[in-house]
């Protein structure tokens, strides 16, 4: 494994924690007592819960929020050189399950505010995009895409738990026949507008490793209404068999993306806990806001007034531009307090620059937001002393 400085012993708290229970450990222990680690009764029952929570007509586990998302990258029929609208301020993920295809990500700022896809510009580029020519070069990168690539979808993702301006990027996709692939892997139970996050475009995927809202160790699960498109993902999912395929029968090229039985029993016991733990880190958000709202220099995360649940995933502030944030990050780390800075803009990792030529600039605000953003510890089982001893720090670190 590569670093992480989430568990290291000498932090007197963790960045983030998973929120278990006896009835989760119990749970994962009973199935140890039976023979049935994969394919059993679990991971449906998982799925039924996942699909009434949502009210969708299908959820499909799988072993991670990649998994999930490559699947509704395979459904969507995204293949070599086709174009994909998504964001760079994102975990690389939500970018890699395209190029996982040879697929183009087409990257759209972000709002500041938010964090979230720019809606304004996002439709000037499907515009652009669909216009051809000059215009809709200048939305692709320096090199890497093929000329008459074809716009198939938008992939817009719900940052730290807030739903992306959904109606917007709906509208401007059913104008242009796209397919829209929400991931919202970090907003499990938020709420656009009274809607559930997820459950807006034509598949999302929800994640639970275990710095999510809850946590089935490794997993997540794709939901969606489309019949056809959940049979496809469901045989993907398990080696490409179809629906009448024997073990050693594939009809498609598939993958290993099934959820095991641990995780799908402990996924059910997070699932019924869920409203609870939500509600908890809400508490936590507040006992920060209420010590940060006024420290200069920082800015305290804000709700969008679209996002009428947040479902708090991290706690990410914004320091002031002339802070010297890995300093700081280096001095809270020696009293004790893991941060990290969130996120690192998709277009400027190595294999990126590699790949289609990206530069910084491209992506000003992603950037800036880059820059800016430090994640402090979060979770549903910290308590207000612990919040209290990170702002402390954190103050102290500031006045000097
Ligand atoms: C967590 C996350 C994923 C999926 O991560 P996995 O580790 O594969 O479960 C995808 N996109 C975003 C934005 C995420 O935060």
């Amino acid at each position: 494994m590569t670093s992480d400085n989430n568990s290291s012993p000498e932090f007197i708290v963790p960045l983030s924690s998973p929120d278990l229970t006896d009835a989760e450990r119990d749970a994962v222990a009973a199935v140890l007592q039976t023979p049935n680690l994969s394919m059993g009764p679990h991971y449906q029952d998982f799925e039924a819960g996942v699909a009434e929570y949502t009210g969708l007509k299908h959820a499909i586990a799988i072993s991670s929020g990649t998994a999930g998302l490559h699947l509704c990258v395979r459904a969507a029929g995204i293949t070599s050189g086709d174009l994909v609208i998504t964001t760079p301020f994102s975990f690389v993920a939500s970018s890699n399950v395209l190029l996982f295809e040879n697929a183009v990500p087409v990257f759209v700022d972000v709002d500041p505010f938010s964090g979230n896809i720019d809606t304004t510009q996002l439709r000037q580029a499907v515009m652009d995009l669909d216009a051809g020519g000059p215009a809709g070069r200048k939305w692709l990168p320096r090199r890497g895409a093929v000329v008459g690539g074809k716009l198939k979808a938008v992939l817009p993702v719900d940052v730290f738990g807030q739903p992306a301006d959904m109606d917007e990027i709906l509208k401007v996709a059913s104008q242009f026949n796209l397919t829209v692939i929400e991931d919202a892997c970090e907003a499990m139970g938020a709420k656009y507008k009274d809607r559930q996050a997820g459950t807006l475009g034509d598949s999302a995927v929800f994640a639970f490793f275990p710095n999510k809202q809850m946590t089935t160790a490794e997993g997540g699960v794709v939901v969606t209404d489309d019949d056809a498109a959940a049979d496809f993902m469901r045989a993907l999912r398990n080696q490409g068999r179809a629906p009448g395929d024997t073990w050693l029968q594939h009809t498609y090229l598939g993958y290993n993306y099934r959820m095991d039985e641990m995780s799908a029993v402990l996924g059910r016991v997070q699932l019924g806990r869920l409203e609870e733990m939500l509600a908890k880190r809400e508490k936590v958000a507040g006992w920060y806001e209420e010590r940060l709202a006024e420290l200069p220099l920082v800015e305290t995360p804000q709700v969008a007034p679209t996002t009428t649940r947040m479902s708090w995933f991290v706690y990410v502030i914004r320091v002031n531009a002339e802070i010297d944030r890995d300093a700081l990050v280096q001095k809270l780390a020696d009293k004790g307090i893991p941060s990290r800075p969130y996120f690192a803009p998709i277009h400027l990792q190595p294999y990126m620059v590699e790949k289609f030529g990206y530069q910084e600039g491209d992506f000003p605000v992603t950037e800036d937001l880059g820059r800016r953003g430090l994640a402090l510890p979060f979770s549903s089982v910290m308590t207000e002393e612990q919040v209290e001893l990170v702002c402390r720090v954190l103050v102290e670190v500031f006045v000097g």
